[in-house]
């Protein structure tokens, strides 16, 4: 194994590690920055906040996507909002109430240490922000306007109406042309990583090939920065942008970083229902919208097929307020998810397929106007009427839980960094700080206090041994790695099977869904083990990927990440028959309470797995390191949001 599984947590107070590591990591003088380069792999949020950063702070940065723009990232579909701790809503809020909230909605899995410092540093992102110009949603005094998402009992929600992703991303965009204008940021657009290298065990490089000219280079750096986003497409079916994969973190996986919970997948409750066998894609309903809607099935199977309105108040069994009356429709997305599957089970699941539940806007509406409704969410409404036909001002939303976010990723220390030495991992890229589920409006505020904040001050940590220390791209590791992605890319090529890529992808996510999606058991865990090798064999000989490697090819780019999907796959069903408990999103269904929430298993379970490539998974598993989770100021409690 490359480097050793310390998280090297400061020592001190929780309120002070962060300040005293500040305090004393070693830096890089201004003089010195613009003799690194840095690899930034990724342009959404995280990467995005921090080569913009990188670069104002003097490094030379190259920075790579696969999009057209920085500005296309799959970040800037976030709808809901960001949280920060600004207490503006003088509603009792606080650092520490943040962290307590983050700390238990990913039921108590994640760092202290980490979480403690996400939520301090979240008020700076706003201020930030803010000075950027993004517009965010402000009281009739001007003060910012906040909302309410899952698993809070307080207001920290900042938005812009429902394109709080696009808004923040514009406002990083921004920062970024600055220094791409400045000359300290180089980019990289339609250009996909397709392999880490490693000189003398430390990350030094990658290979790429241009997505247009299909042209493959290599990239020497001072360190690699991975954001490179979640792999929620395994599934196949997902809110996330049909282009978000695991590539590049998988390759990094083989090339000896451990990757941290992989099964740890979050099933968001407010999507619009699967409607056929045609769909590629599944559209997000903000949780926002559960700040006003209100949750419901008919009381009675007999009456899923008549219309909402035809049932009267007693019929209904708003099954969410009954279950957790203190937080209500706020109750957080693994346990408000898992209830809409369980009245579906049980036949009281309403539209066509049977698999969804209303979110119903009547009593808000009465309350407080269509026209605030409309100022409040009028794009998400109209998003909806577009997919489905249907007015919600009218009648209620049909909506189901559906594939959204990913809490594993690469395993960091408190640095940031992988096991790699030189290989750090921001965003949702990293698996640091959501533990077993993660709370709404939390994955924006983890990617920019990661971009704008906590990776400029830990790199220099690691940079500042390393002056002088990067390596040609002629050097033999770049020339190992070049052979490999084109010996990949041929063999791809070279199949020229019978199958479409998207039947294998479809079969696959199928699969994971039914085994390791929403609640998994040891037989059905067992089952995908055996059943994804098998996909994986018919994939290589089978699959037809037209074209060839000299062009722009997207069946080419898409057949390298259905490869590494299926090899991935296995990884995740892996981990979720390890962790032999429950807890957040994932769901054992052998480990339940008697009222069918999650039984978590502190005494074997409350730790980091993390897991090390050893070779072709048919030869040899991967092999688990446990990062045992020590905590020092919460209590482990189970969780209720009763
Ligand atoms: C519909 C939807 C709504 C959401 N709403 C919210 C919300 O309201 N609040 C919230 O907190 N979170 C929300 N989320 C989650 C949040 O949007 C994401 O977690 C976050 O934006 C991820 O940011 P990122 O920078 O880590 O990754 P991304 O934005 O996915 O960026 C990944 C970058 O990596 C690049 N990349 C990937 N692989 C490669 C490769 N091999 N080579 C080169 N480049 C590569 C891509 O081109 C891209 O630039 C939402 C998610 C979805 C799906």
């Amino acid at each position: 194994m490359i480097g050793t599984l310390d998280a090297k947590i400061p020592h001190g107070s929780l309120d002070q590690k962060w300040r005293s590591h500040r305090d004393h990591s070693r830096l890089v003088s201004p003089g010195n920055r613009r003799k690194f380069e840095i690899i930034v792999v990724g342009s959404g949020l995280a990467g995005g906040s921090a080569a913009a950063t990188l670069g104002e702070l003097g490094y030379r940065v190259k920075c790579f996507c696969f999009q057209d723009s920085p500005r296309r990232a799959h970040s800037i579909a976030a709808q809901g909002g960001i949280n920060a701790a600004k207490n503006y809503q003088n509603d009792g809020d606080s650092i520490y109430r943040l962290f307590y909230d983050t700390i238990k909605g990913g039921d108590f899995r994640a760092r202290e240490a980490n979480v403690y410092r996400l939520a301090e540093v979240a008020n700076l992102i706003i201020d930030q922000c803010v000075e950027q110009g993004v517009p965010f949603a402000r009281e009739y005094g001007g003060l910012l306007s906040n909302r309410s998402f899952g698993g809070a009992q307080v207001s920290r929600t900042f938005y812009a109406r429902g394109q709080t992703g696009q808004q923040l991303l514009l406002g990083c965009y921004q920062a970024l042309c600055r220094q791409i204008a400045a000359e300290t940021v180089r980019m990289f657009p339609q250009t996909e990583m397709l392999d880490l290298v490693i000189v003398d065990g430390h990350a030094k490089g990658i290979i790429t090939r241009n997505l247009r000219s299909g042209q493959i280079d290599k990239h020497a750096g001072d360190a690699v920065v991975l954001a490179t986003g979640g792999y929620g497409n395994v599934f196949y079916l997902s809110t996330n942008a049909r282009g978000c994969n695991v590539t590049a973190t998988y390759r990094a996986y083989k090339r000896g970083a451990l990757f941290a919970n992989p099964s740890f997948t979050q099933i968001h409750p407010t999507c619009i229902p699967v409607s056929g066998e045609h769909q590629s894609k599944l559209t997000l309903m903000s949780e926002s919208l559960r700040n006003d809607g209100r949750v419901w099935v008919p009381k009675r199977k007999e009456d899923r097929e008549k219309l909402p309105n035809e049932i009267p108040e007693t019929d209904r069994d708003y099954y969410l307020e009954r279950k957790y009356p203190s937080y209500g429709n706020l109750a957080p997305r693994d346990i408000s998810s898992r209830a809409a599957k369980e009245v579906c089970d049980e036949g009281r699941g309403v539209g066509p397929s049977g698999r969804g539940v209303y979110l119903d806007f009547a009593d808000a509406i009465k309350r407080l106007g269509e026209d605030t409704i409309r100022e409040r969410y009028g794009n998400l409404f109209e998003v909806y009427e577009k997919i489905t036909g249907e007015s919600a001002y009218k009648v209620p939303m049909r909506i189901y839980p559906a594939v959204h976010y990913t809490m594993g990723g690469l395993w960091v220390d408190y640095d940031l960094m992988s096991n790699v030495p030189g290989l750090f991992v921001i965003g949702e890229a990293n698996f640091s700080d959501h533990g077993a589920n993660r709370l709404g409006a939390s994955a924006l505020m983890q990617g920019l206090a990661d971009g704008y904040f906590i990776l400029p001050s830990t790199l220099p940590n690691y940079l500042a041994g390393q002056m002088g220390k990067r390596p040609s791209p002629d050097s033999p590791e770049f020339q190992g790695a070049e052979k490999d992605v084109r010996a990949r890319i041929e063999k791809l090529l070279k199949i020229s099977g019978t199958r479409s890529l998207d039947s294998f992808h479809r079969e696959l996510g199928l699969l994971l869904w039914d085994k390791c999606g929403m609640s998994r058991h040891e037989k059905g865990l067992r089952d995908a083990l055996r059943k994804i090798p098998e996909l994986r064999e018919q994939f290589w000989h089978d699959v037809r990927v037209p074209g060839n490697d000299e062009d722009f090819n997207q069946s080419l780019e898409r057949a390298g990440r259905v490869a590494d999907f299926l090899e991935f796959a296995e990884l995740m069903c892996t981990d979720a028959l390890e962790r032999d408990e429950s807890c957040g999103a994932h769901f054992r269904e052998e480990h339940q309470t008697s009222d069918g929430e999650a039984l978590r298993d502190d005494e074997n379970h409350a730790a980091v797995f993390a897991w090390e490539f050893q070779g072709d998974p048919a030869a040899a598993g991967p092999k688990l390191h446990r990062e045992p989770l020590h905590f020092e100021t919460v209590h482990l409690t189970q969780r209720s949001y009763k």
